[in-house]
C-alpha cells in the first residue's frame, strides 16, 4: 500500500479545498465537500462523520478527476449534471444555462400576481420563451396544479433537456415544447408569458465569471450589442400572444430595468414595479396588456 492510498477523507478534503482556494475559487470549502461526497457516493453528513477513514486508490482517482474539472472552472452543477431550482431537481447539459437562484425571483413575481388575481386553480396557459432546462415553466407548473404550458427554445438540444426535466418531475402531461426563435410561429393566447432571455451585452461576455463564459451556452447569454435584443423580440410579440388580462414577466440583467420598462411601454404594455432579488437588484419585471 502506498502512502497516498493511506490518505484519509478529512485530509483529502482539506487538500482539495486548499487547491481550489489557491486557484481563486471563493466557494472552495463548500465545493470540496460537494465534490468529495459525489466522488465517494455518500452524502455530506457521512463525509463529515467519516473523516478518519482511509481512501483507496480508486477513490483518490475519482476525487482528483472531479477536482481537475472544478479547477478548470467547470461549475459544480455541470460536474453533477443537475441543479436544484425552486423545489425541482433539474438535469443540465452544455446546451442550457445552469438555473440560478436569482431566476427564482421571476417565479415569485409570477405567483404573487396569480395569487393577487385569485387564479391559482385556473387552467392558466403559460408560455416560457427560451425555456432552456425548462426551469421557469416547470417550477410554475409545479405550483399551479391546473396550469398547462409551452416552452419554446431555438436550441433543439435545450428542448431535449427541458423534456427530460418535465418527465423526471412528473409534469410532462401538462407541457409541450416547441423549437422556434422567441415565439415565431406560436399562436396564443397565453395567460402568462415568462422568460429569462439572453441579456448580456455581447462585449460584456468576455468579462463574465469563468464558470459562466466558459460553460454557459453563448446562445443563452448573448443579448446583442446592448443586451436588449431578446426583450425587443418579446415586446414585439407580447400583445399578439397575451390573453386579455394576461401577464408577461421577464428576468432582468443588472441595471436593465429602465430600458426594458421603456421598451415594454412603447409596445403598449402596462409595466408594474420590478421585484428585487435577494441582493436587492431589480430582477423581475411584470407587464399587462393596456385595455
Ligand atoms: N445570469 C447570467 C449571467 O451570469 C445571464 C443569463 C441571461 O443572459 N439570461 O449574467
Amino acid at each position: 500500500m502506498t502512502l497516498t492510498a493511506m490518505r484519509t477523507i478529512a485530509a483529502a478534503r482539506r487538500a482539495l479545498a486548499d487547491r481550489l482556494r489557491q486557484a481563486g475559487i471563493d466557494s472552495a470549502d463548500a465545493d470540496a465537500r460537494l465534490l468529495m461526497a459525489h466522488a465517494l457516493g455518500i452524502d455530506r453528513a457521512e463525509l463529515m462523520a467519516n473523516g478518519e477513514r482511509a481512501l483507496n486508490g480508486d477513490e483518490m482517482k475519482a476525487i482528483d478527476a472531479l477536482g481537475e474539472r472544478r479547477l478548470k472552472r467547470e461549475p459544480v452543477a455541470r460536474i453533477f449534471g443537475r441543479k436544484e431550482f425552486w423545489s425541482l431537481s433539474l438535469q443540465v447539459s452544455p446546451a442550457v444555462l445552469v438555473p440560478r437562484p436569482e431566476t427564482e425571483t421571476v417565479i415569485e413575481a409570477t405567483l404573487d400576481a396569480v395569487v393577487r388575481d385569485a387564479l391559482q386553480t385556473e387552467k392558466l396557459r403559460i408560455l416560457d420563451i427560451g425555456t432552456g432546462s425548462g426551469a421557469l415553466l416547470l417550477a410554475l407548473l409545479s405550483e399551479l396544479p391546473n396550469a398547462v404550458g409551452t416552452g419554446s427554445d431555438i436550441s433543439a438540444a435545450a428542448l431535449e433537456v427541458a423534456r427530460a426535466n418535465a418527465e423526471r418531475n412528473d409534469l410532462a402531461g401538462r407541457c409541450t415544447f416547441v423549437a422556434c426563435d422567441i415565439a415565431a410561429g406560436l399562436q396564443g393566447p397565453f395567460d402568462l408569458i415568462v422568460s429569462n432571455p439572453p441579456y448580456v451585452a455581447r462585449s460584456d461576455i468576455a468579462s463574465l465569471a469563468p464558470e459562466v463564459r466558459g460553460y454557459d451556452p453563448a446562445l443563452a447569454l448573448d443579448g446583442g450589442p446592448d443586451g436588449l435584443d431578446g426583450y425587443r423580440a418579446i415586446a414585439a410579440d407580447a400583445r399578439r400572444l397575451l390573453a386579455p388580462g394576461g401577464r408577461l414577466i421577464v428576468e432582468l440583467g443588472m441595471g436593465q430595468e429602465p430600458a426594458v420598462r421603456a421598451l415594454f411601454t412603447t409596445a403598449g404594455l402596462i409595466v408594474a414595479a420590478a421585484h428585487d432579488d435577494l441582493a436587492g437588484i431589480p430582477r423581475a419585471l411584470s407587464a399587462t396588456v393596456a385595455p
